[in-house]
């Protein structure tokens, strides 16, 4: 007989895995446990996606200063152009399309913009 370190219940050896074990059968298999442990997906990301995302953020926060720069001699539309630049990577890694259409139409946007001033 041993304590389980979930439930604190007394339980004979049998209703564990084996002897280093300190969870009984009964808590390591809940169906709770087992019903939150389909809705976690364990993903490792490899090491392109975790740059991407660093530079996905940095993109952004250039997007998201862009529209208080535009007043400073037209500043915020290369800003625009830059996080555009930064954002496509993450997006497109991520087959985010939606998001790369947006990406895509921030740079045809403001570069045009730039180019008509
Ligand atoms: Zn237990």
């Amino acid at each position: 007989m041993r304590e389980c370190n979930v439930c604190r219940r007394e339980r004979p050896n049998r209703k564990y895995v084996h002897e280093g074990k300190l969870t009984c059968k009964k808590c390591e298999t809940s169906r709770w446990k087992s019903f939150l442990r389909v809705l976690v997906l364990a993903k490792n990301l490899t090491a392109v996606e975790r740059l991407s995302n660093r530079i996905g953020y940095m993109g952004t926060s250039f997007i998201m200063l862009s529209p208080y720069l535009l007043k400073y001699d037209n500043l915020g539309a290369y800003t625009y152009i830059a996080g555009a630049c930064l954002s496509i990577p993450q997006v497109f890694i991520a087959k985010q399309w939606n998001l790369v259409a947006v990406n895509v139409n921030l740079l045809i946007g403001y570069g045009l913009y730039i180019l008509n001033t």
